[in-house]
Formats: C-alpha cells, structure tokens, sequence
C-alpha cells in the first residue's frame, strides 16, 4: 500500500486517548481481570502498531486480533504478550502459528484433529481458545456434547495443544433491551457445566459487555471500540467514565474557486450552484474511505460546517464555502475545529452505519500521524 505522505490529508491519532481510555476501562476491573487490546484491522484504522504499544504501556496484558498477519505484525514489532487471533484458521496454518506464539480461536473438533499431525512433526505446541457459540452464530461450539469432545480431545493431544482459553461474544451488550444477552448467558452456563477445569483466559466481554454487564466478564476483557474512545453502543447507552475519541480526520483546501450561478460540480451533474459562490476541493475520497454516501454532509472550515456538493469523487471532494478561503486552510472531516466538533457517530449517522465502519475503513493510503 502506498501511503499519502506527499497531501495534507491525515488521520490525527492521539494515543495519550488511548492510554487515557484503557486506563479508565482496567480501574474499573475486579482483581485478577486483565484487559487485552483489540487491535485487529490496523487497530479499527488507528494503526495496529502504535496502538498496541501505547495500550500496552496503559496496561494491556495482551492483544487480540482478526488474521494471523495482524498477529504476526505484533510481534515482528517485538511485542511478546499473548495475542488471540479471534477467527477460525485452517489447520494447514497450524505450524506457523505455533512458530509465531499465536493463540488461536478454535470452533470444531476437526480443526484439533486435523492440526495435530502436523503440529507433532514439527515438535510444536499451539495454543487453542475454545469459541462458544452462545447466540452471536458466527464461530464456535454449540452443544455441551461437541465440547466436551473438544476438551477430552485437547486433554488427549497436551504435547500438540495448550488449552489456553475459552471465550465467546455477546451479540447485543449494546441495547437497553437485556433479554437476547440474558439468553446468551443461559446457553453460556449450559456450555461451562462441561469444562471441569477452567483454563487460563475465560474471556465473555468485548467492550459493550465489560461496560454494562461487568459481572460477566470472566477474567480478560477484549478491550475494543472503548479503547479508541467510542461508546459500542452508538447513543443508545451512556458509557460510564470519559471516552476520549482517539482519532481526527483533517484534510485541507487544495484549490479554492468562485463560480457563477448553474456552474455543475462533480461526477453526474448532481449539484448545479444555485448562485454565485465559492468552492474548495480536498484531496480526500472514496478510495481513503471517504464514502460516497457523504455527498451532502457538513464539514467543518474555520468553525465552519460547509456542505459536501457534488458526488464524493474517488481521490477529492468539493464543498461550498461561505466566502474564499485560502489553499492550504485545514478542513476537519471527525474531529474539533474552531469550537464545533463533528463526530465519527455523525459520520456513521450520515452514512447510514455504525462509528466502527467509518473508522476502520479509513484506507491504509492515508498517513496516520500520532500526537
Ligand atoms: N471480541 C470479538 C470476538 C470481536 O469480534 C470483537 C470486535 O468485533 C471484539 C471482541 C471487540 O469488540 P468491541 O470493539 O465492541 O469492544
């Protein structure tokens, strides 16, 4: 991926939030909870690296993540706390995650079964998290039977496995509505009767969980949204404590124009001005992330909110401006600018999506600077 170091467009990443935030989370946990960082996808846009370090530095004690990439990233960063990948894996990669010290995210006997041959060829432990389907239906076990196999079957392969952990995800600790939570933690109590021993990590808690279900949580919570100052839940439920969003988008005015009355502006002549007037074009768009649903939304110029006009383009957009600015006049697309702030939840409004989306598809090619 080519990084655009060389236009004012940047992702303004503040770690001393994300410090800040994974402080406020873990003097809220009970004695023997630890936190683990979720850093998967570039750490929701954040920058996988930077944001693991500083995490780590607030007192993360581990890392969870969505590929094996992501993992091995950490540590060729020199990072050597546990890190869970959350996804299931093909066997056939059983080896190099053992090489890495990866702990993995395991649903199915077969995967054990199938994983093992190789894994005592290679004279090689890995390190297994059992999934519990509970309700979310994505990975996982579903019947007290299938893991208890599962569990007799890591009891019988020690040399190959370390069965290190067990988890699951609740797919609605977000909403005032309990009732689909309150089913998740029956099906969780039918699953634990059959796991005798616990092992290490029992993890039940994303950040949604650890805010308003603490109680269970288990003993490692999977620290994600929170830590990069976003409330899960969107504005449905008051997240206790202050979240401090970690991450500004800016851009600047890269061309400044006046046009007269009916001038079209962008792709498909969907915006004709309806008088004479002013318009910047940033160098932001849908290929960044930027998506074109945006088309219409306001964005902030000296404490200004300036309207989107035009269809969002693939590397600019266009906005209209109350008066002439000059080039180089910063533009903030998240974030605070001369006393008016615009939110990634404004953004998700907009788009019709969820703060999560917006921040984690911000592109690679824009240039993360960190304050
Ligand atoms: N655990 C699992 C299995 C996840 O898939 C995720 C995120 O998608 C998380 C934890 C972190 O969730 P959140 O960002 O809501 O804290």
């Amino acid at each position: 991926m080519v990084v655009g170091r060389h236009r004012e467009t940047k992702a303004v990443v503040d770690l001393g939030a994300v410090y800040h935030n994974v402080v406020e989370e873990k003097s809220r946990l009970q004695d023997g909870q630890e936190l683990f960082a979720v850093v998967k996808a570039n750490a929701y846009g954040h920058g996988l690296v930077q944001v693991a370090q500083a995490a780590k530095q607030a007192g993360a004690t581990g890392f969870c993540v969505a590929l094996i990439d992501e993992g091995v990233a950490l540590r060729a960063a020199g990072l050597t706390e546990p890190i869970l990948i959350l996804g299931v894996n093909s066997p056939l990669e059983a080896v190099f995650m053992a090489q890495n010290d990866l702990s993995v995210a395991v649903g199915d006997v077969k995967f054990l079964q199938d994983a093992a041959p190789s894994l005592k060829q290679a004279g090689l432990k890995l390190k297994v998290h059992l999934a519990l389907d509970t309700g979310m239906g994505r990975i996982g076990f579903r019947s007290p039977a299938e893991l208890q196999l599962a569990v007799r079957t890591l009891q019988g392969t020690e040399s190959q496995f370390i069965f290190e952990g067990l988890f699951t995800h609740f797919a609605s600790a977000d909403t005032n509505d309990t009732a689909y939570f309150d089913q998740q933690i029956a099906k969780l109590d039918e699953l634990l009767a059959v796991v005798k021993q616990r092992p290490r990590y029992v993890s039940f808690a994303n950040t949604a969980t650890a805010m308003w279900h603490a109680k269970f949580s288990g003993n490692v919570v999977r620290y994600g949204i929170g830590m990069y100052g976003l409330n899960p839940s969107g504005t449905e439920v008051s997240a206790p404590g202050q979240l401090r969003p970690a991450l500004e988008l800016v851009s600047q005015l890269a061309a400044v124009k006046q046009v007269s009355a009916g001038t079209s502006i962008g792709y498909g002549q969907t915006y004709q001005a309806p008088a004479d007037e002013w318009i910047g074009t940033l160098p932001i768009g849908y290929a960044d992330g930027w998506s074109r649903r945006m088309q219409g939304f306001k964005l902030l110029v000296a404490g200004q909110f300036c309207e989107i006009v035009g269809r969002v383009c693939m590397d600019q957009i266009m906005i209209r401006l109350p008066h002439s600015f000059p080039v180089g006049t910063k533009v903030t697309l998240i974030g605070k600018n001369g006393g008016e702030e615009i939110t990634a939840q404004a953004v998700a409004d907009y788009a019709q999506t969820i703060h999560y989306e917006i921040i984690s598809t911000l592109s690679e090619r824009i240039q993360r600077v960190y304050v």
